[in-house]
Formats: C-alpha cells, structure tokens, sequence
C-alpha cells in the first residue's frame, strides 16, 4: 500500500465525507480540518485513470524501494500522483466532506498547522477558505484562522469515507495488465 505520513511525502514523485469539498459559488467557507494532530494527515500515492467515462485514482504498487516493474501502471508511464483526502467539516453547510488535493498541500498543512494550531486538538480552530484572485488575475484559496474555540473531535460530525475502496482502488498487479490490455476494465470484478 502506498500510503505514508506528512514527513515522508517528498519521498514520492456526501455522507460522512463521501462528497468533495469546495466553495461551489460561495466566496468563503469556514471549515475545520477533522484531525487532532498533524501526524494523521496521510498522504496517498495513486494514479489517475479513467473508468467507465470516470476519473479514478488507483494505489500505487511500488513502495519507497521498489522498480518500476513492481506496478504495471508506473511501467507504463501513467505518472504517479501524490494526493491528500482531507477530511473537513464545512460548517456552513453542516457537512462533512473530503478535500482532494495534490502533492503542494501537505507543507501547506504543516504550515498552517503550525502557525495557526499550534495547540491541539486541530479541529478546535475554524479556518476561513476564501478565494481570492491575484495581480495577474489567477484565483487562488487563501485559508485562515478565524478563532480557536477548544472543540474536541468527538463533538464535530464523523468522517467515515473510507480512502481504501472507496476514493482509491486497490488493484492486484494482475488486474492492471488487463487494464492496460483491454482498457477500461480491471477483470471479471469491474466496480
Ligand atoms: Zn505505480
């Protein structure tokens, strides 16, 4: 499995959080990120393909050591991704949701975290997601804290997206050559 903590990110190239976060027409959202500490914060090596007409990511075979011919998909060139599913509660909308986002996200948690949060729990501090646009006209989310209000974990809804099955599929070496056969199919057991 090609799962790992925030320290060792660099060393790879709804319901309960079954929907995906984002401001959807809103300016601002205030969100509180569902962690105690920062070392919960997973990062997933995956690849992204397509199925059924559908962008999905699929696990990584390698590990840290391995060739490229550990995972048919690395062999094949679909470049591997470094993807974070946080979960946030909007509490706007009162809802939990999974935040996708790439590889650049992690240090901006570490960063956040560490000025903002610095005392945990992290979920205590409501954060303010605005989008804002730039001098050269590009928008980009600017996260802040708003206030820190000692909120525990178990107050907040509970995020229960399952990142295995669910967000990323986990398929054997096996089933990726037929997928790279026949394309668009992992075997008899296509979800
Ligand atoms: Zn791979």
């Amino acid at each position: 499995m090609a799962r790992f903590g925030l320290d060792r990110a660099e060393q790879f190239g709804g319901q309960g959080g079954a929907g995906f976060f984002g401001l959807k027409g809103r300016k601002t959202a205030h969100i509180r990120f569902l962690y105690n500490e920062i070392s919960e914060v997973e990062g997933y090596a995956v690849h992204e393909i397509e199925l059924g007409g559908k962008k999905r990511y699929v696990d990584c075979l390698r590990g840290e050591h391995d060739g490229i011919d550990k995972c048919p998909l690395c062999r094949e060139g679909n470049w591997v991704q470094v993807k974070y599913f946080v979960p946030v509660y909007d509490e706007d909308l009162d809802q939990v949701f999974t935040w996708d986002r790439g590889k650049a996200f992690g240090r901006r948690l570490e960063k956040l975290f560490s000025k903002y949060a610095a005392e945990e729990p992290l979920c205590a501090t409501s954060f303010a997601v605005t989008k804002e646009t730039n001098d050269e006209g590009a928008t980009y989310l600017s996260i802040k804290a708003d206030y820190n209000d000692g909120t525990e974990l178990d107050e907040l809804p509970e995020y229960t997206a399952p990142v295995y099955g669910k967000l990323v599929l986990e398929k054997t070496a096996e089933e990726m050559e037929e997928y790279l056969e026949y394309g668009d199919y992992f075997g008899e057991d296509a979800c």
